[in-house]
């Protein structure tokens, strides 16, 4: 088995770096698994949980990103994201706030309301980092 080194950046710096056997993501086409020398791809992410399984297979790092790209290249696999969060680092707390926030946003507006879109995505990145956080860190034995 091989790896690729993959890196996570946002604004706020490096979120994750590391070289991995496999990188699992929610493109807008569609799930992707990239492996080691994939062919070159770009393309855009949707808010959604990145899965990144090292060699001995058991090992998964989870990270909730919030849209964004994926560069692979031969070399490696960079994700850039407006906003992007390891598991280990995701405010429980924030983030049930912030969905109660959003629902609260979407109950007074309609779907063609100014703000109804921001509203629908600020609930969906407060749910993905609900489910992030509620995940184990080890694949299960099958
Ligand atoms: P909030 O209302 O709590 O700010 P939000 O969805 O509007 O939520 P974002 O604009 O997506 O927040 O993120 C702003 C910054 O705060 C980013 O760097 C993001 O990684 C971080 N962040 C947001 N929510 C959390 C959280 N629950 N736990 C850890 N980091 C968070």
């Amino acid at each position: 088995m091989s790896t690729v080194h993959t890196d996570i950046v946002t604004p706020a710096g490096k979120v994750y770096e590391g070289d991995v056997h496999m990188v699992c993501v929610r493109s807008k086409n569609g799930e992707l698994g990239i492996l080691p020398h994939h062919l070159p791809i770009v393309a855009p992410l949707e808010i959604a949980l990145v899965r990144l399984k090292h060699e001995d297979e058991k090992q998964v790092d989870y990270v909730a990103v919030h849209g964004g790209f994926i560069q692979v290249s031969r070399e490696k696999i960079t994700i850039l994201s407006e906003a992007a969060e390891r598991k280990a680092d995701i405010d429980v707390e924030r983030a049930k706030k912030a969905k109660a926030e959003a629902e609260k946003q979407l109950d007074t507006l309609h779907e063609t309301s100014e703000g109804y879109a921001e509203a629908l995505k600020k609930l969906k990145r407060s749910e993905l980092r609900l489910s992030t956080a509620a995940l184990n860190d080890t694949v299960p034995e099958a």
